[in-house]
């Protein structure tokens, strides 16, 4: 059977290939600019999905990974190591708060999800505890589109409620956002107590899921609540970690350790896979056995890829040397002073900036095609969602840029709610 597709071979992410427009080709990026093959440059408001902090092309990041190319583009890291990934293990773990020092590497933000739902559950296996299977999450989460991952994404989202059968099934809990939910949650955490591995939320955030925050005190309740029933708290910090929110990393603000901390997206600058599962030394002791079978029985082909680990070396040098935490104060305000106003306007439900990011959100959704239409039309390149309409630039954009990008979801949320 043949069918026409304009769109050619290629099988597109959350797409309805039968219906969807071509997408539009890109040809070069730079800075905060995304050049398409005919000749527009648009401003990227959202850092290619929240990843390219330093913006594109950084020539640090280039000259690294270039070098890096030349010397040793790959080896597999069964059996051997290198001055890359030595180096990035080291460092993340100083930079990181706690006893946060044991780092897993691998490819991609849902991978070390899956990382992190296995260490929980085979520290309980090691332990000699055994039934432990389930993990709680928070309704509105989302951490990735594999199969664990996404057993712990909201049960209600409609991306992966299709899978659910196929899922494992989870205890889901609200935010506790309030006494009723805080008593909620305790009860839920006492009522399962002996069938928990671990609980996961996204530290201030959850970005996918609607880029719903939550205020530092929410995040440390989850925490104490997790400590007190004695369960390792994930922190998936893929879309919060390397600054977007304003500190390096977002569980900083809670002044709280989780027990496993998972990073990608931002890791290397945006600029390659790569993905960190870091956990606590009481999880990796659990790990540490004269028994051949106590190890971590995980190992993706491409983990600890040397020019994505001299990438993200290249990265947190930037954030040594260049500004990028007061960029992103100073991006917070601007989004504050732009969108914020948008509060006024009929069919405006909510306003959220924390961080580098800011959130408009429509009382009713509306046509995401009119909706992409019309951004375009603005030349600036914003992926709206649901009812949300979001930006989430990169912490090097300049101010006309950045203003570019207000005006823009200003004005396609005053012509379209
Ligand atoms: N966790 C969070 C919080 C995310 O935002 C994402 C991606 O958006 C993921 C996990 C999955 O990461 P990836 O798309 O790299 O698999």
């Amino acid at each position: 059977m043949t069918l026409a597709t304009p769109a050619g071979h290629l099988w597109r992410p959350y797409t309805q290939m039968r219906r969807a427009a071509p997408p539009l080709e890109a040809v070069a990026t730079h800075g905060t600019r995304i050049r398409l093959a005919d000749g527009r440059e648009l401003v990227d408001g959202i850092a290619s999905w929240w990843t390219a902090v330093h913006g594109y092309n950084h020539p640090h990041i280039a000259g690294t990974v270039a070098e890096q190319l030349a010397r040793m583009p790959h080896v597999m890291f069964g059996g051997l190591t290198h001055a890359p990934a030595e180096t990035l293990a080291r460092r993340l773990a100083a930079l990181l708060p706690g006893d946060l020092d044991h780092v897993f590497l691998s490819d991609s933000g849902s991978v070390a999800v899956e990382v992190a739902l296995k260490m929980a559950a085979q520290m309980w296996i090691n332990r000699g505890v055994s039934g432990r299977t389930k993990v709680l999450a928070f309704r509105g989460g989302y951490h990735g589109d594999t199969m664990g991952a996404m057993s712990v994404c909201d049960p209600e989202e409609g991306m992966h409620r299709r899978f659910g059968a196929y899922l494992p099934s989870q205890i889901f809990c609200d935010l506790p956002r309030s006494a009723a939910e805080t008593a909620a949650l305790d009860a839920a955490l006492a009522a399962h107590r002996d069938t928990l591995a671990a609980v996961i939320v996204e530290p201030l955030v959850q970005g996918a899921g609607g880029m719903r925050t939550h205020p530092p005190e929410v995040l440390a309740t989850v925490a104490g609540l997790a400590r007190r029933h004695g369960l390792p708290l994930i922190a998936d910090e893929i879309f919060t970690g390397f600054g977007r929110t304003g500190t390096l990393f977002a569980c900083e603000q809670a002044g709280i350790v989780p027990d496993i901390l998972c990073l990608s997206k931002a890791l290397t600058g945006g600029t390659m896979a790569l993905a960190a599962t870091i956990a606590r030394t009481e999880v990796f002791a659990a790990f540490w056995s004269e028994d051949p079978a106590a190890a971590l029985m995980h190992g993706p082909t491409f983990m600890a890829n040397p020019l994505a680990c001299a990438a993200a070396n290249a990265s947190l040098d930037l954030f040594e040397t260049e500004p990028r935490l007061s960029q992103a104060r100073a991006i917070a305000e601007r989004l504050a002073a732009g969108l914020e106003p948008l509060w006024r306007v009929p069919g405006v439900a909510d306003v959220r900036v924390l961080g580098a990011i800011g959130a408009v959100q429509f009382a009713r959704a509306p046509d995401l095609a009119v909706l992409k239409a019309a951004l375009l039309a603005r030349g600036v390149w914003v992926r709206p969602f649901g009812d949300i309409v979001y930006l989430t630039p990169a912490l090097t954009i300049d101010a006309a840029d950045l203003d570019r990008l207000i005006e823009a979801v200003a004005g396609v949320v005053t012509e379209l709610a």
